[in-house]
């Protein structure tokens, strides 16, 4: 007899699909006036997933999404999704160069967009997009007159029936998410289905996301704590309600208003939030869980989150986006578990599924308390880099037959076994939680400013997080408004120096690099 064996569908939109069958009234998203239940946010992905078909080899389609983050870009992405499609979110706010840098590294198929994303598209970006262009948002008031490319407007196809989201392998892409490269080129991380799938239902699991949770969405598609954010949520049935851009600076209001229980964001949010002096104390009383991740975690940050959300258990995550999203965890509890030296909360222990070690230059372990290169392995671990074959081998090698992924990270594993993250073996910041390459700065300087000789500071960092980049050149003078006006078609808004300084002889280190520390020193001391 023939036995037929179900295969597990890895499709992140399987869950979203099982709520809408079970409790299709219950709410999904908000963002300002507009809300979707679970059934409707399904029914709209559905819809969306009709037009994006297999390639006739049965590849998944490759689909970006070019939105910021509200329902439509929630719908985008989920319609990708539900199409068995690997989605690449496409930031709005970076400048047209690097967006056509994107769109040449990933051979799209097809492109969703919400309002603010149609107006980009003119001119050379469109020549540059697959001749498929979705729009999720609300029918243009103009008629859309490219005959190179066909616009489908997401209201005008016919409702679709619940059918399952497509069958996704474990093994095909979910998502490729940009970051910032030492070269200049901003470079694709791919995160397998079952990379992603494997994260979102042990981090609900071991955070114990509840159907009956409103959680906080802070970031763009484009930072892959959305993923966190967005899958967790949905996965436990909850409500994910999304923080506008534009009104940042009243989360704590808005988390009032919406009566919020999780919150979800960098802790450099909450360090603003602190020095606007907006954290009150009680004024977070309906949180019960805050994940606090992609940067370190500041003591002095903690203790004003306890007193302004005083029933919530914090954790604080950590992951590079190479190992989907968070792969260490650490719970925050009396007395505070510190990093030797520094004000910072520990990383904690690896998350089930993930490995970390501590090795030396040679790759070996290191002896406890001994600082050294944190690697990470175990089912979370990225397929590479987007068409980068040489650099993938570089930072994902082979050691004794397991693979791992070189973080850069320094870090030491304590007597607990619980590990510290103590700054970076190489030049990436994290400025208001965003990942930086201070080399990407440095080579789009050299071309702007024609000197060889620069070099790009995070500067300055409180309470241990970095505030602004400044960047140095080598030369007499120099047109600081001038060349950040140049780079502004360059490089994102969070990667602009804020100053640009002249030096006749930039500080070059013993062999011959230039010394970031002592410029980093020149500023602290020239500082009021
Ligand atoms: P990203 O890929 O943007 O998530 O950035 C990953 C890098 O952010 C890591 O390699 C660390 O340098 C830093 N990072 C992320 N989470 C934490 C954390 N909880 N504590 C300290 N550093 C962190």
């Amino acid at each position: 007899m023939l036995k037929t064996i179900a295969l597990e569908n890895f499709n992140l939109a399987s869950a979203i699909h099982q709520h809408a069958l079970h409790s299709p009234h219950t709410t999904a998203i908000a963002c300002q006036s507009q809300t979707l239940s679970y059934g409707e946010f399904a029914e709209r992905a559905a819809r969306l997933a009709s037009c994006l078909t297999l390639s006739p080899e049965g590849q998944a389609p490759r689909v970006g999404i070019l939105a910021s983050r509200g329902v439509d870009a929630c719908v985008a992405l989920l319609g990708a999704c539900w199409a068995g499609a690997t989605y690449v979110p496409i930031a709005l706010k970076q400048p047209q160069d690097r967006i056509l840098t994107l769109l040449a590294q990933c051979n799209l198929s097809a492109l969703i967009t919400d309002d603010e994303g149609l107006k980009l598209l003119t001119g050379r970006l469109l020549q540059a997009c697959p001749t498929l262009v979705i729009h999720v948002g609300q029918p243009p008031l103009t008629a859309w007159e490219n005959p190179s490319h066909s616009l489908i407007q997401l209201t005008s196809l016919p409702p679709a029936t619940l059918s399952a989201p497509a069958l996704v392998k474990a093994s095909d892409t979910a998502y490729i998410i940009f970051t910032s490269g030492t070269t200049g080129i901003p470079k694709g991380v791919m995160i397998s289905a079952g990379a992603a799938r494997h994260y979102v239902t042990m981090i609900c699991q071991q955070l114990g996301l509840q159907a009956s949770d409103r959680a906080l969405e802070t970031c763009e598609l484009s930072f892959d704590f959305s993923v966190h954010n967005m899958f967790s949520t949905w996965e436990a049935g909850a409500a994910l309600h999304i923080l506008p851009a534009t009104t940042v600076m009243n989360a704590v209001k808005f988390v009032k208003h919406s009566e919020l229980t999780v919150w979800n964001s960098v802790p450099s949010l909450a360090g603003m939030l602190r020095q606007l002096k907006a954290l009150a104390p009680g004024s977070l009383a309906t949180l019960r869980l805050t994940v606090f991740g992609g940067e370190q975690l500041p003591a002095s940050t903690v203790t004003a989150w306890q007193s302004a959300a005083p029933n919530s258990l914090i954790f604080n995550l950590y992951g590079p986006t190479e190992a989907t999203v968070f792969c260490l965890y650490q719970v925050v509890s009396k007395p505070l578990a510190l990093t030797p030296g520094r004000d910072a909360v520990s990383i904690g222990l690896p998350l089930p599924g993930n490995e970390a070690q501590v090795v030396d230059e040679n790759d070996q372990p290191v002896a406890r308390n001994t600082p050294g290169e944190l690697l990470i392995a175990g089912v979370q671990l990225s397929d590479g880099y987007l068409g980068a074959p040489a650099l993938t081998t570089a930072r994902f090698p082979l050691l004794e037959g397991r693979r791992w992924y070189r973080t850069g990270d320094l870090a030491l594993c304590d007597e607990h076994g619980r590990f510290h993250c103590l700054g970076r073996i190489d030049n990436q910041v994290k400025v208001m939680g965003y990942r930086v390459e201070l080399e990407e700065i440095d080579a789009h300087l050299r071309m702007v400013c024609g000197s060889d000789i620069v070099g790009s500071v995070a500067w300055p960092v409180a309470d241990g997080m970095a505030r602004g980049i400044v960047s140095f050149v080598n030369a007499a003078s120099i047109d600081a408004p001038r060349t950040i006006e140049a780079l502004k078609s360059r490089l994102p808004p969070y990667m602009l120096p804020n100053r640009i300084i002249a030096l006749n002889a930039i500080p070059l280190s013993a062999n011959g690099k230039v010394d970031r520390k002592a410029l980093r020193q020149l500023l602290d001391t020239q500082a009021p």
